[in-house]
């Protein structure tokens, strides 16, 4: 595949970055991840919106902007042989002479930008749902920040592997956070419940689109706090994501989740889901 570092398009396989990056020794950088449908960017403005703050709240110059990413993305788009793709991108501090903590000056971020064929979940995995594990949420308090310092989220993810599941559901001081990769939504009496956007999640794109599409249908939804207990005594639990949309989580530490099957509630969402994606795409 062909990807984007620092201007240049060049084969994956050729590309290389300096091993004194602050990405690789700090991981001090942020990314996005933006599907694309039939080569169109979904929701590409609030992703790099979404890039920007996290820019801002590292205190890392924006090297682009969001006209200049925008024809990244294209360009990305363009050069890379699916129809529906993912595209990764990520900004790092760039490499110093030394190893310091502190920010070098002059700051020349690296850019980075790859893609993949973008795999949504088969149908057999939206029929059966999937089986996730819970574990205390020990990440750092800034989770509202995407930023490739991801190793909690890998050893939180490793734990679902594991266990052979697909997810890890986060739990700090006795509330829902998220996933280790994704939103938390559940299902409780016919009403969605949402955690609301805080420093111990990520505010995900998908997580956005769900809740307007509720909000649209008329569909009973409260954003607030969940307990771990209401999560584990759940009709229905989903998962969310660019890359996985709205997933049944059917199986929580074992036990089925409501009858463990995916539930009424998380199929019509699934179902707004593609009905959206498809007029977007369309327009
Ligand atoms: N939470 C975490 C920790 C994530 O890594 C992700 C993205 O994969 C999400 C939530 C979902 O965000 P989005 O819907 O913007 O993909």
């Amino acid at each position: 595949s062909i990807c984007h570092l620092d201007g240049r398009y060049l084969p994956l396989r050729e590309a290389r970055v300096s091993p004194m990056d602050r990405g690789f020794l700090f991981g001090d950088g942020a990314y996005e991840v933006i599907p694309v449908y039939s080569r169109r960017p979904f929701r590409l403005e609030e992703h790099l919106a979404r890039l920007a703050r996290t820019l801002a709240a590292l205190r890392l110059p924006d090297p682009h902007g969001a006209a200049g990413w925008a024809e990244i993305v294209r360009e990305i788009v363009a050069r890379n042989a699916w129809e529906d793709q993912s595209v990764y991108l990520q900004v790092t501090r760039g490499a110093d002479d030394k190893r310091s903590h502190a920010f070098p000056v002059p700051i020349r971020p690296t850019v980075f930008l790859m893609s993949e064929e973008l795999v949504t979940p088969p149908a057999a995995q939206l029929e059966t749902g999937v089986a996730a594990v819970g574990a205390a949420d020990f990440r750092w308090l800034r989770c509202d920040l995407k930023t490739v310092a991801l190793l909690a989220n890998c050893l939180l993810r490793q734990q679902a592997v594991d266990h052979g599941c697909a997810e890890t559901v986060l739990f700090r001081d006795g509330f829902l956070t998220e996933g280790s990769a994704s939103n938390i939504f559940i299902v409780r009496d016919g009403v969605v419940l949402a955690p609301p956007k805080s420093h111990l999640m990520l505010p995900g794109i998908t997580y956005d689109v769900v809740l307007e599409l509720a909000e649209r249908h008329g569909q009973p939804h409260q954003v607030r706090e969940i307990l771990e207990d209401e999560v584990r005594s759940a009709d229905e639990i989903w998962m969310t994501s660019s890359t996985k949309e709205v997933l049944a989580i059917t199986t929580l530490d074992g036990r089925p989740v409501g009858s463990g099957r995916p539930g009424p509630v998380g199929r019509q969402m699934y179902a707004w889901y593609q009905d959206f994606k498809n007029t977007v795409m369309r327009s």
